[in-house]
């Protein structure tokens, strides 16, 4: 294996592709390390994009949920059944729906300004829009509904970004991990993608000497660890570095879905196609959750006579909660190699959940009715984005896995790219901040 690049980066889901393409950019010859394989085609790109997904677009979530690997969907909710990894060329970013907020809840990493550059090169990246939405019918009569109910909490409904093109015929072509690096103009060419699972960090006092692969040792002068906030703590783990903060502090989402039947007076009209709406109200005041009415994906196989619906018809509204970072919150690395993981949620956490599922509930019959057998279903806990378990901090106090520029302490060239890395409680979906944050963490290796 190659043992000529500067940096080696292991993993190659949209945060190791973006802190590819920013080395990449700044000059630097990259190697990125995947253990996976394709499940796309072209490989690293999205899977939705495909005829299949294009044609039947509700046979879309079985087949991205397929991809996932679930470390235990057998244990009890503070365990997580829901956690999983997925090994692919291009991680989960060539499974995700793509929806691309700013973060809600930045921390002191980076000035205001910089943290403003960097999420506008990370959408830049990840061609993040929302321009199209505006032709919606549902978008602009949901909308202001939303607008009136979201008001006296000082919230707003406002379009919700998301990562992908929208095409000549009004379908999105969506964003998968690799178009990060095609789109960045030539940089591709000082990139190298090999296949290779990365066995161990080999490290002597304050310095990673070497990887060790199923194939041989990989060398270079800067390794960045982006496998995912699962993956990237369990390899830190099995490589002896085990800082206290290890796996502590975890957070995730707890993600309630319904879907709507909407009134016909919120739609346009029957045989009339429209785009489908994507709105958001962010977190504020009291409401310390995440609101989405939107028409994307759906978990549920509606049965009797709700069972035919025109598409036109139908929005999903998707509840997002927080969870507190809490030092015993935590996953736990076993010498076997096993992840588990204990997260109790507190009153706080469970508060959330109650109120978010309340404000769908009123949503529904806002702007129309629950389908049948749709009512807000929680996904397995621990399903949506992980964060918290290689977190940043400030100082090497233990509260933290590496510093504010994402090398781990301690160490002089291992670096993190990973949402693993986010110390706060975000309520939005993560990995906008995550793609902004390995670009900050690109930014800070010398070249
Ligand atoms: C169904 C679904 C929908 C989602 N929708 C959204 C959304 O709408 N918005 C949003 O913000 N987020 C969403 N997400 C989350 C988003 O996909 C993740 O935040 C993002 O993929 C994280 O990127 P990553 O590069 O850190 O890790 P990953 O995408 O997990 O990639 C890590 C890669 O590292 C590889 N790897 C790990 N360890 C090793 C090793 N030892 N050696 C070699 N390779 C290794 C893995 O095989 C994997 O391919 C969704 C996730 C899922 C599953």
């Amino acid at each position: 294996m190659s043992v000529s690049h500067d940096v080696v980066i292991v993993g190659s889901g949209p945060l190791g592709m973006a802190a590819a393409r920013r080395l990449a950019e700044r000059g630097a010859s990259v190697l990125v390390l995947e253990q996976g394989a394709a499940i796309a085609d072209p490989p690293g790109s999205h899977l939705r994009n495909s005829e299949q997904f294009l044609k039947q677009p509700d046979t879309y979530l079985p087949a991205a949920t397929a991809h996932l690997e679930f470390i235990d969907d057998t244990v009890d909710q503070d365990a997580l059944p829901g956690a999983a990894v997925t090994r692919a060329i291009g991680g989960q970013g060539v499974i995700w729906t793509n929806l691309c907020p700013r973060g809600d809840a930045l921390w002191d990493a980076m000035t205001d300004k910089k943290w403003s550059e960097r999420y506008r090169l990370a959408e830049r990246y990840l061609e993040v829009q929302s321009d199209r939405l505006d032709r919606s019918v549902r978008q602009q009569k949901i909308g202001a509904v939303l607008n009136d109910y979201a008001g006296p909490s000082g919230r707003r409904a406002t379009a919700l970004p998301v990562a992908g093109r929208f095409r000549d015929d009004g379908l999105l072509h969506y964003t998968g991990s690799f178009d990060i690096l095609n789109a960045g103009n030539g940089v591709s060419d000082r990139v190298t993608i090999d296949h290779g699972r990365v066995e161990r960090i080999v490290t002597d006092g304050h310095v990673v000497r070497r990887l060790e692969t199923e194939t041989g040792p990989v060398e270079a002068d800067t390794y960045v660890i982006a496998g995912g906030a699962i993956s990237t703590p369990q390899l830190l783990y099995h490589s002896g570095i085990r800082p206290k903060a290890l796996g502590r502090y975890l957070s995730y989402h707890p993600l309630a879905v319904c879907q709507i039947v909407v009134a016909p007076e919120f739609c346009s009209d029957a045989g009339v196609a429209d785009v489908d709406p994507r709105l958001q109200i962010r977190p504020g005041g009291r409401a310390e959750w995440y609101t989405l009415v939107l028409h994307d994906v759906s978990p549920f196989t509606p049965e009797g006579e709700d069972a035919e619906i025109a598409s036109n018809r139908l929005v999903e509204i998707q509840s997002i909660c927080p969870v507190d970072n809490e030092e015993h919150k935590r996953a736990v690395f076993h010498e076997d190699g096993r992840v588990t993981f204990d997260v109790p949620l507190s009153d706080a956490d469970l508060g959330r959940m109650t109120g978010a599922e309340k404000e769908a509930r009123e949503i529904a019959s806002l702007i129309g009715r629950l389908r049948e057998g749709c009512d807000p279903a929680w996904m397995p806990f621990g399903f949506a984005h992980m964060t918290g378990t290689t977190r940043m901090s400030a100082l090497d106090n233990g509260t933290g896995v590496a510093d504010y520029n994402g090398c781990v302490w301690g160490y002089d060239n291992l670096y993190l790219a990973t949402n693993g890395l986010i110390p706060t409680r975000m309520a939005v979906n993560p990995t906008l901040t995550g793609v902004s944050l390995a670009i900050h963490v690109a930014d800070h290796i010398a070249v």
